[in-house]
């Protein structure tokens, strides 16, 4: 066991959030920001470290690649955990997760997939376009799924991934791909390629 998996972690942490939109990617990156849940961070293994949000990453915007970005996030002398929202649609940077572990290797580098019952995500897609679009349908929120599962899956073999279950603020914390996002629950989805 390393110093790591204690309860208290020995080294600052790099933490993406990937997940389709809606899934509540930016509520639960504020919820640990502000609110500092212990039971939650604990099963993060996040306990006691500064928590500082990457506020770049949260805006929808074309500026440097975050991998540019975040080394002047991360002081050497403090411990923090710099939490990451991940870019939801297809861009050039999807790599970037990788390419940071490479940049800063004595930095714990982690993915937490936020997951969220399909019907709930449709609802709160719905929600937010009320008015402005077309509804989000089933199909266009289950293919976002399949695509981000996608995304993260090419990420696992450098990248711990951990699930966080959005679909109640209870964020009930499993090991990835979980039951909400596996081809089980999903019907017809496609075999994650492991
Ligand atoms: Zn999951």
């Amino acid at each position: 066991m390393t110093q790591a998996q204690g309860l208290f972690a020995a080294k600052s942490q790099i933490v993406w959030f990937f997940g389709p939109s809606a899934a509540g990617k930016a509520t639960l990156i504020r919820k640990l920001a502000d609110e500092r849940p212990q039971s939650l961070l604990s099963q993060l293994r996040s306990v006691g470290l500064d928590i500082k949000v990457c506020e770049p990453s949260m805006q929808k915007r074309c500026g440097p690649p975050l991998v540019q970005v975040v080394p002047g996030l991360v002081q050497d002398d403090s411990l923090l955990v710099l939490l990451i929202k991940g870019q939801t649609q297809e861009d050039p940077c999807a790599d970037q997760p990788r390419l940071l572990k490479q940049a800063l290797p004595r930095l714990d580098h982690r993915i937490i997939f936020v997951c969220c019952e399909l019907k709930e995500v449709v609802r709160r897609a719905q929600e937010c376009r009320k008015g402005t679009a077309a509804p989000q349908s089933d199909d266009h929120c289950k293919a976002e799924l399949e695509t981000q599962l996608a995304k993260v899956g090419k990420l696992q073999s450098d990248l711990e991934i951990i699930c966080v279950n959005a679909t109640t603020h209870d964020y009930l914390v499993r090991p990835w791909p979980c039951e909400w996002c596996t081809p089980r629950s999903l019907g017809s989805a496609p075999q994650i390629v492991t």
